[in-house]
């Protein structure tokens, strides 16, 4: 009866969610028959509500730009945040009607859709819930915390009258350098499309038009993340078989989980820039990939397709060039020009009519589908959770989860309450390192936002051990070298039994955040060995959104933890991590190296790493192969046993699934929870394989001496690759699965 229910719930939603669907797209045809060439060609543009700030007047509407804007210009969407940033969502209601009254004086009145960067949380209002970023996210291995961050995040942007989210990223990055790689969830794939398919079904729920969810937006639609310097918005040399096999496999989750809209890299793959390319963003995406939802471009990209790509004559060219290409919506043209460019280019043909008529009829059903036409303004008193405890718990458990142990040696950690510590390192009194970029603002480097009830490090640290038993001073500063400051620390180390050493990065993202260093700067790494001389037990806090070299004082260092970019409860989570009181359960999404030039992946390819070349065999092609710490990398307060390592067949066909078995027990004294991951390896293959690569991962909870049995079934995607034909392929032979330690081999037939 259950089973017969469940399929009865599920074909009655089914058929509501149809039923919905075929509603909007009438509404939608009827709305857009109504419309002039002008009108629509104002709902493909997207200004930022700064441009309608009155002179000298922060966060107060020029009511004269604002009106010309929504009813001369008919601009179909905003963003950003008014200064002087931070609103509250009292302040964010008033906004947002202010804007909705104006467009209500249209002839149609179809309301202006706002967006908005809430990428760790609703970041951008004042007194919201602050998620770890979501290259923490990655290192739970826990999809059940992305998909509720995200929830949590649309209930709280939803409170402050917004209905669409520039998240999550789905950015691959390949090189470390890169400024945005904490806004992505690491360097590998399948965790990629599993992280990001579960925040897209937290955003956007499956209840249609609901006041509590809001519509999402994968970005940077493709390869952005993957510059060969390293450095932002700069080329990328990607074969299309690559971009198939890895970048395209997250789009693809988040589009089946349901993404209303997609955001264009600003980069440019092989030399065509993407707001340039039809094959990627027409072909593909919506074509191939069947996208249904908006395709915006990034911030003044059509623009730079003229001034910056050099592939347009002029203005008019690149919105040409833009549109032809596929996309339906213009961010920050900065002025009217892409509206009154395309106008003509419609005038004159070379921009046809049914093009202009697939970009508003995909906006248009964006607004209905986030019900914008009956729910633009939030009535406050549907939000009383808005920031409420139960959402800090939930934000403070991502963080807890998150926090990786890198090294433990000895068993330094975790700590005794009733020695003195001495707390230094230019992170650890800081709330805006903990929680990075797109907090409060762009670079998030407004620290005074950060109500006072959040703790740092330190504070957090004093919390829980009394400030009697805490020493503290800066010791460096993140970038400047200072001596004396150095001094002092070592001086107040003497009275500590041991060190707790926090250093990491300045705020950053987008161009402003690149580096041309690997390495932690030197201010740190000067103080982190001025303090190993004392002979005292040091433990690494790293709160970094990238992995910043230390193979220049690592082995000196007793433990290391990896914070990532916490949030606003990431400080009381590490504290209670380093006294034991949450046993660590973190793994890194991705090999932290120890070199600026060996930057392999895990999933590198055989010859990546050569090693003897005498000795033909995988232990010797991987010598060279060394990372400071590998991508999965994370331990706990006590030990799990693998064992019976099974598969349901040796032997299967093309088209057999096959069940995987292993035993985790734990061994230890405490509770805890471990991430098992499934790597496969296909043994030999005709495009190389690679040396191994993550299938499955589930967290799981165990008790002193619980054994679980965890099941994971591979079918046959999980054997496939790309081939030189652009084409998904599984070849026979043996593939190796590998849990843990265990190792089973199988054939495919
Ligand atoms: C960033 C996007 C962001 C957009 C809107 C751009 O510069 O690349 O990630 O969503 O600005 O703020």
């Amino acid at each position: 009866t259950i089973l017969l229910l469940l399929v009865l719930c599920f074909s009655v939603n089914a058929s509501f969610s149809q039923n919905n669907k075929v509603e909007i797209d009438k509404k939608v045809s009827e709305l857009l028959a109504k419309m002039t060439l002008e009108e629509k060609v104002g709902q493909m543009t997207q200004m930022t509500v700064t441009n309608f700030e009155a002179k000298g007047q922060p966060g107060v509407f020029d009511m004269v730009k604002l009106k010309e804007a929504i009813q001369n210009y008919h601009i179909g969407s905003m963003l950003n945040v008014p200064n002087p940033g931070a609103p509250t969502i009292q302040r964010w209601k008033e906004v947002i009607t202010t804007i909705n009254n104006e467009a209500n004086k249209t002839r149609l009145k179809i309301p202006v859709l706002y967006g908005i960067d809430a990428i760790h949380g609703s970041s951008y209002t004042a007194g919201a819930t602050l998620f770890p970023q979501q290259i923490g996210i990655a290192a739970t291995f826990n999809t059940e915390i992305a998909k509720r961050g995200s929830e949590i995040s649309a209930y709280e942007t939803r409170a402050s009258s917004i209905p669409w989210v520039f998240s999550p990223d789905l950015d691959l990055p390949r090189n470390p350098s890169w400024s945005r790689m904490w806004e992505s969830f690491g360097e590998d794939a399948y965790l990629s499309s599993q992280m990001g398919a579960a925040m897209v079904a937290g955003f956007e729920g499956n209840d249609v038009g609901s006041k509590y969810h809001v519509a999402s937006c994968m970005k940077h639609f493709i390869g952005y993340g993957s510059t060969t310097t390293g450095k932002d918005r700069t080329p990328s040399i990607i074969p299309e078989r690559v971009l198939r096999q890895f970048d395209l496999t997250i789009y693809q989750a988040a589009i089946k989980a349901g993404s209303k809209s997609i955001m264009i890299s600003s980069g440019e793959i092989n030399g065509t820039p993407v707001h340039a390319s039809k094959h990627l963003v027409t072909d593909i995406l919506k074509n191939e990939l069947g996208f249904q939802g908006v395709v915006v471009t990034d911030w003044k990209d059509i623009i730079y397709l003229y001034t910056r790509h050099k592939v347009a004559e002029n203005n008019r060219d690149a919105v040409r060039i833009s549109v032809m290409a596929g996309i339906d919506m213009s961010m920050v043209p900065e002025d009217y020009t892409f509206y009154t460019d395309l106008l003509d280019l419609v005038n004159k043909g070379e921009v046809p009519m049914s093009r202009i008529d697939d970009a508003v009829a995909r906006i248009l059903r964006m607004k209905y589908e986030v019900n914008l036409f009956q729910n633009n303004i939030a009535d406050l008193k549907d939000y009383p959770k808005f920031g409420s405890q139960e959402f800090i718990d939930v934000a403070y458990n991502a963080a807890a989860e998150s926090i990786t142990l890198l090294k433990n040696t000895a068993a330094v950690l975790p700590l005794n309450k009733s020695e003195k510590i001495l707390v230094t390192g230019p992170t650890a009194n800081s709330m805006k390192y903990l929680n990075g970029g797109w907090s409060y603002n762009w670079q998030g480097e407004n620290s005074d936002k950060y109500a006072a009830d959040k703790s740092t490090v330190l504070e957090a640290l004093e919390n829980k051990i009394g400030k009697q038993n805490v020493l503290y001073t800066a010791g460096a500063d993140l970038e400047k070298e200072n001596e004396d400051e150095i001094q002092k620390a070592v001086a107040l180390a003497k009275d500590a039994s041991k060190i707790i050493l926090c250093l990491g990065e300045k705020n950053y993202t987008e161009t402003p955040g690149d580096i041309s260093n690997l390495y932690l700067s030197k201010s740190q790494i000067n103080l982190a060995l001025a303090l190993s001389k004392l002979n005292k037990p040091i433990i690494l806090v790293l709160n970094e959104g990238r992995p910043r070299i230390i193979s220049d004082f690592e082995d000196k260092m007793n433990a290391v933890v990896q914070c990532y970019l916490p949030g606003n409860e990431g400080a009381r989570a590490l504290a209670d991590i380093l006294y034991g009181d949450v046993n660590p359960s973190g793994r890194i999404p991705y090999n932290y190296p120890r070199y600026t030039n060996s930057l392999e992946k895990y999933n590198r390819k055989y010859t990546e790493s050569l090693g003897d070349e005498e000795q033909n065999n995988d232990a010797q092609y991987q010598k060279s192969y060394s990372p400071q710490y590998e991508f999965g990398t994370g331990l706990s307060y006590t030990t799990f046993e693998y064992s019976n390592l099974a598969i349901d067949k040796s032997e299967i066909n093309h088209t057999d699934a096959i069940t995987v078995t292993v035993d985790v027990k734990n061994t230890g004294k405490r509770a805890g929870k471990e991430a098992v991951l499934l790597y496969l390896s296909d043994k030999v293959a005709s495009i190389t394989p690679e040396v191994k690569a993550l299938k499955r991962f589930e967290k799981i909870n165990l008790e002193p001496n619980q054994t679980k049995t965890v099941t994971f079934t591979l079918n046959q995607k999980d054997l496939q690759f790309v081939g030189e034909d652009l084409k998904w392929v599984a070849e026979n032979g043996t593939f190796n699965i590998q849990i843990g330690t265990q190792n089973k081999n199988f054939v495919l037939k």
